[in-house]
């Protein structure tokens, strides 16, 4: 789980994150969206500290997120993540951007690195694309890779910030039903995503924020039938 407690976060003089409480139980399945620069990013980096917060405290899975970077492998091998662009090394080939971190950071065999990443490239349905390259794939397929690259390094939980927001309408699809499996075999999973059918379908809890703040959440049909705050009202006529 993650356990959110009272966070605040500052870029320099900006109070980018205020007082955020928030507490995501094993399997939960949480999407996140609000307006550009209320901060959903930011929260989602700070989860996976890659970004500092000054105030507050963030607990993963029993790991306290500390500035002495002390805990940060333990929190970056249980928590994977998935941006908007892949991020794919592109010397590597596909099996090779899987293996990568498995190998060099858990020290995993080689062998048994590959078979694992062909395991999760079957699982979202590339493995016929191992031994190419990231450029020769379409975004979708890029994608699904990071996901399975990801899964390489046998996270607890799945952070996504936009993974479908750079792709075309057509591939969009094949990414969210990567996730939606995911989801389905019970993966903790917090999303920022704007796919609100997606959202309905999937989530447990919805969360909207604005302005660094934690808004309003509640389960998906509570909040797209009945939002409460003004809002959340007018972010959802603008994108509905
Ligand atoms: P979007 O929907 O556009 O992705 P977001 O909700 O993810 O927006 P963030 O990227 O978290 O928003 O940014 C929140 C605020 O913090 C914005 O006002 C942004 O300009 C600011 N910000 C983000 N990163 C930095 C940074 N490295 N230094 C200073 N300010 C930043
Ligand atoms: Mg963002």
């Amino acid at each position: 789980a993650i356990e959110i407690t009272k966070m605040n976060k500052w870029y320099g003089q900006f109070h980018v994150l205020r007082d955020i409480d928030l507490t995501v139980y094993r399997g939960e399945r949480i999407v996140i969206c609000g307006p550009s620069g209320s901060g959903k990013s930011t929260l989602i980096r700070c989860i996976n500290a890659l970004e500092e917060h000054q105030a507050g405290s963030i607990v993963v899975d029993g790991t306290t997120l500390s500035s002495d970077l002390k805990n940060i492998d333990k929190i970056r091998s249980e928590v994977g993540m998935c941006f908007q662009h892949f991020n794919l090394f592109p010397h590597l080939t596909i099996l090779e951007n899987c293996t990568l971190a498995p190998i060099w950071v858990r020290k995993t065999p080689r062998k048994e690195a590959e078979d694992t990443a062909m395991h999760f490239l079957e699982k979202v349905k590339i493995p016929d694309q191992a031994n190419k390259y990231p450029g020769q794939l379409s975004g979708g397929q890029q994608q699904r890779v990071a996901i399975a690259r990801s899964l390489c390094m046998r996270p607890r939980i799945m952070l996504f910030d936009e993974p479908t927001s750079a792709l075309d309408p057509e591939m969009i699809k094949e990414v969210l039903d990567t996730m939606i499996e995911l989801a389905e075999e019970g993966m903790t999973m917090l999303c920022v995503t704007h796919e609100m059918g997606f959202a309905r379908q999937v989530a447990n809890r919805v969360i909207f924020m604005d302005a660094g703040q934690i808004v309003e959440q509640n389960e998906p049909e509570e909040f797209f039938n009945n939002p409460k705050s003004d809002r959340t009202q007018l972010f959802l006529s603008q994108i509905l």
